[in-house]
């Protein structure tokens, strides 16, 4: 008789790829899903999970975190990875990082997530100062692959290189086998929807990427933001086949409260958030901000960075003399809706449907933004489930678009055939969602339970590396698992 590891039992079981959605159990063995029956006996299982009236998925996972940052907010390291696994990610991809630093979070606090890792790219840091030619271009893209990561980050949002050279690091990337993510911008444009327009003359007939948090590049500063959504609707359609994206759900920024001598406020981004509610730009400006809701700073606790804001908030940011993380509800609601819930246009090319009218009725209209990536991991805004979750109630995604956006489509984005499926033989990483709570309520990774209501019971991690990476991860002696990029969406292609 079959003995199994673990048995989750009587959950509505959800997979996006047999769309699947139905009471069921769920039997792990080996690390694996061995079975899925409409009753299974908890006899043969060593543990059971009553998962009723919760939802069961395949593990979460967030194609867009930061937790292995060279300067990571808060003093501790693998903080982040903390919070992912407390938000019911059973995978991440770092989006600009160094392996060093994944590597010693892993060490220090992993939360037993499987992580990947992009690294970043930055004059005098990991790139050569100075216009680049291609064989340095070649060169600084080999270095992070031979460092273990998945591929590099083009961050032309904060450091952005020339048109030449952006296009050179995509071609480079491409060629190489590298995973290459993309936050929109050129010395020529920024990170705003002239930076979108920028991106076609970039990729050429054969550039691949994956463009980062699309809703940063709707806020309505080139045009009204409702025009700059179809835009740029419209631009991703029309580079489907090279282009795999990802928005963000989070209401909060994240800026700087640094002020100079005279109390002025230094960052433009923390300028702009006080005077759209007509605070002051001044130190002053800030404390009433805070005092009053709508400012917050960032608290380290045991588990995690939280939002903090009135009087406490004052207090930090008086104790940290003004050089302080700033948050604001500021990220537009409105971008962030109607990226996540268009579709493309089945045999016209007007303008994108919302879902609910195309979803059913086998149309084969298919979402424009791959994923839901949550921009957060060290960031106190990993509302990834929780926002999928209000679109759902609402009605604007059904569940199974919902898991399609947290977990099948980012392991298709990463090439990950073993994960983002709950079917028998695939890996046993799986997030359970309390449906009234509208939270994660389990995270499992390879059959073993990560976290429970809300807390990290995980410990270690698995890296995902190319081949190319295994000789710098190997004696690291941190468990990894090789990802074939060839097999990555942007480079394999979207499924028929
Ligand atoms: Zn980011």
């Amino acid at each position: 008789m079959d003995n199994y590891d673990l048995l989750i039992k009587n959950g509505r079981v959800l997979d996006a790829e047999s769309n699947f959605d139905s009471v069921a159990d769920v039997a792990i063995s080996n690390g694996l899903i061995d079975r899925i029956e409409p009753e299974i006996d908890p006899a043969f299982a060593d543990d059971t999970i009553d998962a009723s009236g919760q939802w069961v998925m395949p593990g979460m996972i967030d194609t867009h975190v930061h937790v292995a940052n060279v300067a990571d907010l808060g003093g501790k390291r693998g903080l982040g990875l903390q919070m992912v696994a407390a938000a019911g990610a059973t995978t991440v991809i770092d989006l600009g990082g160094s392996m060093d630093a994944l590597v010693a979070g892993i060490t220090d606090r992993g939360s037993g997530v499987n992580a990947g890792s992009l690294g970043y790219l930055k004059p005098g840091e990991t790139v050569p100062e100075g216009r680049l030619d291609a064989s340095q271009i070649r060169d600084v893209v080999g270095k992070a692959l031979d460092a273990g990561s998945l591929g590099v980050k083009l961050l032309g949002g904060y450091y952005p290189f020339t048109p030449e050279e952006t296009s050179q690091f995509i071609s480079s990337a491409n060629e190489m086998g590298a995973y290459i993510a993309y936050h929109i911008g050129t010395t020529e444009t920024g990170s705003r929807l002239d930076g979108l327009r920028e991106l076609p003359a970039l990729l050429g007939s054969s550039g691949r990427v994956h463009v980062a948090h699309i809703n940063a590049y709707c806020r309505g500063s080139v045009l009204p933001v409702e025009q700059e959504i179809q835009e740029a609707l419209q631009i991703l359609e029309d580079l489907r086949n090279q282009v795999v994206s990802e928005v963000h759900l989070a209401r909060p920024n994240f800026t700087r409260g640094k002020c100079d001598a005279d109390g002025r406020v230094l960052a433009d981004v923390c300028r702009n958030c006080l005077r759209l509610k007509d605070y002051e730009a001044t130190a002053d400006g800030i404390r009433a901000a805070l005092r009053d809701g709508y400012a917050s700073t960032v608290e380290e606790t045991r588990t995690g960075l939280v939002l903090v804001t009135g009087e406490r908030g004052v207090e930090l940011f008086d104790e940290g003399g003004t050089d302080v993380s700033m948050s604001f509800p500021v990220n537009n609601a409105e971008s962030a809706f109607q990226l996540t819930a268009a579709r493309t246009t089945v045999g016209n090319t007007g303008t994108a449907k919302p879902a609910a009218q195309s979803a059913p009725g086998g149309t084969n209209a298919e979402f424009i933004i791959d994923a839901i990536g949550s921009d957060a991991g060290v960031l106190p805004r990993n509302v990834n489930i929780e926002q999928a979750m209000r679109l759902v109630k609402f009605g604007a995604l059904g569940p199974l678009d919902m898991v399609l956006k947290l977990s099948l489509n980012p392991a298709r984005m990463i090439g990950l055939s073993s994960k983002g499926r709950l079917s028998e033989g695939k890996d046993a990483d799986l997030t359970l969602i309390d449906p009234v709570e509208g939270r994660a309520s389990y995270g499992v990774v390879a059959g073993r339970v990560i976290m429970m209501a809300g807390r990290v019971v995980g410990t270690g991690g698995t890296i995902l590396t190319t081949g190319q990476g295994v000789a710098a991860v190997a004696p690291t002696g941190i468990p990894f698992e090789t990802v074939d990029i060839t097999q990555a969406m942007m480079y394999a292609g979207r499924p028929d």
